[in-house]
């Protein structure tokens, strides 16, 4: 078995996301989730408190681990010796951007391969940005999240 490093911006990490973590404990011998930086998407949560939430809510998984990094990602696999980017597909719309984003990947990186985990059907329309936007406005997002994330957003929105 080979190491994965599951990357994202996890703003915040959804139970979509811990979902393919689980599977993926069953298919790698460590899984490195790795939280970007990423001020592009103007994140609402800073990059500590994305990786200290996902921490505290993957800490029973004892696979996988839980890293910052805001350098080029096939230096970051590599730096962690694994040889496998594990993203997940949640609709057509969704292969567009990781075909190529797998693609400038594999050319900067030829040995280190992109696996993609399908969704769970009751994780297909969940996203970062919509249980955000749905707990901006009030709703009730207990199935969507963690308990502990769920704390975070209520403190993060007032
Ligand atoms: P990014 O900004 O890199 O897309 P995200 O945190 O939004 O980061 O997502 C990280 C990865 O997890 C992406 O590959 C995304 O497609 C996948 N993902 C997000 N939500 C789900 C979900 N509900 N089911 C399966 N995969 C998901």
């Amino acid at each position: 078995m080979v190491n994965a490093v599951y990357p994202g911006t996890f703003d915040p990490i959804t139970n979509g996301h811990i979902d393919l973590i689980e599977r993926a404990t069953k298919m790698f011998k460590h899984v490195t989730v790795a939280v970007a930086h990423n001020t592009s998407k103007n994140p609402l949560f800073d990059m500590q408190e994305r990786v200290a939430m996902a921490a505290d809510v993957l800490k029973d998984f004892e696979s996988v681990s839980v890293v910052g990094f805001d350098n080029l990602l096939v230096e970051f696999t590599k730096t962690h010796n694994a040889s496998v980017i594990l993203r997940g597909l949640r609709a057509v719309s969704d292969f567009e951007y990781e075909f190529q984003l797998a693609g400038m990947n594999r050319n900067l990186a030829p040995d280190i391969e992109t696996i993609f985990l399908t969704t769970a059907e009751q994780y297909a329309y969940l996203s970062s940005s919509l249980v955000k936007e749905v707990a901006r406005l009030g709703g009730d997002i207990t199935k969507f999240v963690p308990e502990q994330v769920i704390a975070e957003i209520k403190l993060k929105l007032g």
